[in-house]
């Protein structure tokens, strides 16, 4: 019987891809929310530590194993920003729209466009683990000013892979899966989990 563990998000996409990768090695993701587990803080200035917070916060209040993800654009020639803060570059509400307004013209001085997408999961056995299994991906790229594609989501219109000649909004989610920096740190956990 596969054993339950605790996504700490509720993002449906997130639920589907991290299901798809995880059950085959005997895990049974459920979602926070079907546990009452409210959205934990996330107020740390690293994705680490941030993943590490929400896994926590999940077992924590559940008693079973968990996972979370930490994500964000981080561009060379602004220092690494948005980094922790991309989902609320732009401020509040949260939008996508504004957030690549934004990094596009904060990034027009700037004649270093490169920039690259992380992710970091943390997996904890339970709420205190001393061991947290860690897995990272990194994705490399451009900001270009004028958006193309219609997938993905986020910053992907803006986020060009100059060896494919595309944006990630413009690659299938299947070739998204397989380059992202969230594809990478997903097949590097199983490896460690397995
Ligand atoms: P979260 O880790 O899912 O909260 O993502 C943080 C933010 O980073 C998102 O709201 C996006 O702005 C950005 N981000 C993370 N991964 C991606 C991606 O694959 N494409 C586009 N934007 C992303």
């Amino acid at each position: 019987m596969n054993r339950t563990l605790i996504l700490a998000s509720n993002n449906a996409g997130k639920l589907k891809e991290f299901s798809e990768m995880l059950a085959p090695i005997g895990f049974d993701v459920r979602p926070q929310g079907e546990f009452q587990v409210p959205e934990a803080d996330e107020p740390h200035p690293t994705f680490v530590e941030n993943a590490l917070a929400k896994a926590r916060h999940a077992a924590r209040l559940t008693g079973l194993p968990a996972l979370a993800d930490d994500s964000g654009v981080c561009v060379n020639a602004l220092g690494g920003a948005p980094g922790v803060y991309s989902a609320r570059y732009a401020g509040e509400p949260k939008s996508d729209a504004r957030n690549n307004q934004k990094l596009v013209a904060d990034l027009a001085i700037h004649a270093d466009k490169s920039g690259y997408y992380y992710c970091v999961l943390v997996f904890v056995r339970h709420a205190d683990d001393p061991q947290p299994v860690i897995a990272e991906g990194r994705w490399d790229g451009e900001i270009i000013a004028e958006p193309r594609g219609q997938g993905g989501f986020g910053y992907d219109p803006h986020f060009l892979l100059p060896a494919l000649g595309k944006t990630a909004a413009e690659l299938s989610p299947a070739e998204k899966n397989r380059l992202s920096h969230r594809g990478q740190a997903l097949r590097l956990l199983v490896e460690k989990l397995r």
